[in-house]
């Protein structure tokens, strides 16, 4: 008997097909003798339709009226789902986010949750029922409704499973595991038995999109066993867990490779090399909201110095544009941007315990002709930016470097 918080996904639940296949499985756990607390998202595609709605009216709708747009999506779900599941005689009752009282900030479209009642889901499985929970959403204190940002129900399965104190948040998607890498992109990628939340933030952060990186963050806080599993396949999944549920002999070097083309690469040329500079250059950008990830300065024989760093894509014209200002005032040379670069980042906290982890990266990568343009890292991270046409390359030399294929 235990007490498991299950979140199914848009694509799980994403016709009555497959809302009618969710019931039927956590019928099975009821049977089987399980609590259940189940927090669904929106059918797939639904949150894009909601918005695309809105667009048609504004640009930039009131983030207050998005949010009682888009918490609708979740809403038709929870409402068919418990149908699904009297209809196979099991009891069952939906609620919003605001119905169970998920307490949030007032920040719409990103709110953070600050506390979640759990008297009425207590009582509800004390009566036998299983509750079902509106992903994304919450309430603040005045009322209004809220969401918690894009694949925000990760998000509100862990708050629930931290809140209830359940065995096992469980995360139920269309891929059967967190893998060492995308297998779409390297055949011998292979599911992971288990990763620390340390690592599976790493990887979330820098680019595997099995979960969202808030849910992650939330789950190792609360340490909550997070566990992700197929939805419609029958296997162990892939289980999220502290550090020292590990035995030092089957820790593994690199868990695994995560990359993303997110990123356009941003330099100013030819700059001055006195103090100050680089607060200089990068206050404005700070100050433009724009997030900066990797940054190298080098200096040139002729003492200007070439400060270079990293965007978000969508970032680089409004960054060139902020910069181009500056580097008129601090009498850099120029400007210049690229956005075929991709980072490519091995994570592991094996890497914690094991000396010359990046010379075999950077080995692995020069045996390929791969050039490295920027090198960032953190005690459990290497990553590295590259041209974009080496990616996939770079990705199946890594995994076979490290021992990550499939035997
Ligand atoms: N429906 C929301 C979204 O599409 C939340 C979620 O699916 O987790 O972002
Ligand atoms: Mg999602």
């Amino acid at each position: 008997m235990s007490l498991f918080v299950q979140k199914y996904g848009g694509t799980s639940v994403g016709s009555i097909e497959r809302i009618e296949a969710v019931a039927a499985k956590v019928a099975a756990f009821r049977e089987a003798g399980h609590d259940i607390v189940v927090a669904v998202s929106a059918m797939s595609g639904e949150t894009n339709r909601l918005i695309a709605l809105a667009q048609e009216i504004q640009d930039n709708p009131d983030p207050r009226e998005m949010d009682v747009l888009v918490s609708t999506g979740e809403q038709v779900t929870i409402a068919l789902l418990s149908m699904a599941l009297k209809k196979r005689g099991h009891e069952a009752r939906s609620y919003t986010g605001s119905q169970v009282r998920i307490l949030t900030d007032q920040s719409h479209t990103k709110a953070r949750i600050l506390d979640i009642d759990v008297a009425r889901m207590r009582a509800d499985l004390d009566a036998g029922r299983v509750v079902v929970v509106a992903g994304f959403q919450g309430v603040d204190e005045e009322g209004n409704i809220t969401t918690l940002g894009r694949g925000g129900s990760d998000t509100t399965g862990v708050a629930l499973a931290a809140a209830l104190k359940a065995d096992e948040c469980q995360i139920y998607t269309d891929v059967d595991g967190v893998y060492t890498t995308d297998p779409r992109i390297c055949s011998g990628a292979r599911r992971l038995e288990k990763i620390t939340f340390e690592e599976m933030l790493e990887m979330a952060s820098q680019g595997s999109k099995v979960l969202q990186i808030r849910s992650v963050e939330f789950a190792g806080k609360y340490n909550v066993p997070l566990r992700v599993l197929h939805s419609f396949q029958d296997g162990p999944g892939t289980l999220i867990t502290l550090d020292e549920d590990y035995t030092d002999m089957e820790q593994p070097l690199i868990s695994g490779i995560a990359f993303n083309r997110d990123e356009a690469k941003v330099t100013v040329a030819g700059v001055p090399d006195t103090p100050g500079v680089a607060a200089k250059i990068l206050a404005p950008i700070g100050a433009a909201n724009i997030e900066i990830d990797v940054i190298v300065q080098n200096v040139a024989a002729d003492a200007t110095t070439d400060m270079t760093f990293t965007v978000h894509r969508n970032d680089m014209e409004k960054a060139k544009k902020v910069l181009e200002k500056v580097a008129r005032e601090i009498g850099a040379r120029e400007v210049l941007t690229d956005d075929k670069i991709a980072k490519v980042s091995i994570v592991g906290v094996g890497m914690r315990s094991h000396a010359g982890v990046a010379s075999k990266m950077f080995t692995a990568l020069a045996e390929d002709n791969i050039n490295i343009q920027m090198i960032t890292t953190s005690e459990i991270k290497i990553a590295v930016i590259i041209e974009e046409r080496y990616l996939e390359l770079a990705v199946r030399s890594l995994h076979k470097a490290f021992g990550l294929d499939k035997v």
